[in-house]
């Protein structure tokens, strides 16, 4: 089912105080457009630590609460915008026993509520409103009158109302404009775990292979950077993928190119591929695999140089022969990049 504008009734928001805590990506974005559908500037509060992020949303006019504890105790609605990652320990040890037993708890990733990591009571309403655009094209989008794409869901329906809370959140921050998808904690959670634990490490494999298999067989650095990536020709594939159809773009090339990519593909059985996705699926993710490995690593995070597990991965991926090449070639073409 998809939710449009007229689905959404803004007044069930009326009189309520509205509570971001986080104003990074998504918060920034979102109290804006929130504020800019109508909610009253009064009934929205930041809750965020004294710096940066803070001076920014006091420099957009809102009123920020540093103290999370007095936040939790007025809200009605919190929208949690602060990493997936620090949402157990901030939102169960300070924000949670502050908040009313009628309260309605926004997320915008499915994660932490698939996996139980918060603690709700059972009278609070707890739903998603998830897009799926990075925090400023949510902002920009909305500020063209144009919507986004969204999915949206009620998670645990405490007051009878969560279902009218989520779509009227949906609407306020310019989700219904372009349509909410209903969907579930569940299903983004394994769909946004699915491309970043499957899909997109084998992409990234098979760069990796392509790259060196070529190399091999004597191409050039430069050819290979921007044969592959650097001409942004897959950035362009996606985008008409997007606009025209996954298997329409492909009339855009040429027929050789349109015979060997079809051809090549439906050759392909995928049998293996689909083993290996199965078991990322069920054996990684929906049984927590992953998330307990992420938790035991999540203080780690916030540590500098390589005490910090995803910088050591960083130094590993550099390692690549197509990484290593590609600084190689950015510096040699260095003053025709910066053009
Ligand atoms: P950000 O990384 O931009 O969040 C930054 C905010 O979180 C700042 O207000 C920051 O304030 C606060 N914060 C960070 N660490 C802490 C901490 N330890 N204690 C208290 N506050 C902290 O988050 P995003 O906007 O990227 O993500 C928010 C949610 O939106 C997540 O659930 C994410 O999955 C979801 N989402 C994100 C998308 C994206 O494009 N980024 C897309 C769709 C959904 P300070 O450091 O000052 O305390």
């Amino acid at each position: 089912k998809i939710y449009y504008d007229q689905d959404a009734d803004l007044t069930v928001l009326d009189g309520k105080t509205i509570v971001f805590l986080g104003f990074g990506n998504q918060g920034a974005a979102q109290a804006q457009n929130l504020r800019d559908t109508g909610i009253p500037n009064d009934n929205i509060i930041i809750a965020n630590r004294e710096d940066s992020y803070a001076e920014d949303a006091k420099l957009k006019g809102f009123n920020v609460q540093h103290d999370f504890s007095k936040a939790a105790q007025v809200a009605d609605v919190v929208f949690l915008l602060i990493p997936d990652q620090v949402q157990p320990r901030i939102f169960n040890e300070i924000f949670a026993p502050k908040l009313k037993d009628n309260v309605a708890i926004c997320v915008a990733s499915g994660y932490n509520v698939f996996f139980k990591l918060l603690k709700f009571k059972r009278s609070q309403d707890v739903v998603m409103v998830a897009p799926r655009m990075i925090g400023s094209s949510v902002r920009s989008l909305y500020q063209k009158g144009k919507g986004f794409p969204c999915f949206v869901s009620a998670e645990q329906d405490g007051t009878g109302n969560a279902l009218k809370i989520a779509l009227a959140l949906s609407r306020g921050i310019g989700a219904t404009k372009l349509g909410a998808i209903s969907s579930s904690v569940y299903e983004e959670t394994a769909m946004d775990l699915m491309a970043e634990q499957a899909l997109w490490p084998n992409i990234i494999m098979l760069f990796r292979e392509g790259f060196n298999v070529l190399k091999e067989a004597g191409c050039s650095d430069e050819a290979l950077c921007y044969e592959m990536w650097m001409s942004k020709e897959p950035a362009e594939i996606f985008e008409a993928a997007a606009d025209e159809g996954f298997v329409t773009q492909l009339k855009h090339h040429s027929t050789v190119s349109q015979y060997g990519q079809l051809s090549g593909a439906l050759k392909l059985d995928g049998i293996a591929a689909r083993e290996h996705f199965k078991n990322i699926l069920y054996n990684q993710i929906l049984n927590g695999k992953f998330t307990k490995e992420f938790s035991q690593i999540e203080a780690d995070l916030e540590k500098d140089g390589l005490d910090n597990p995803v910088n050591q991965l960083y130094a590993k991926a550099e390692e690549m022969e197509l990484a290593q090449a590609e600084a190689r070639v950015r510096s040699r073409l260095a003053d025709m990049l910066k053009q």
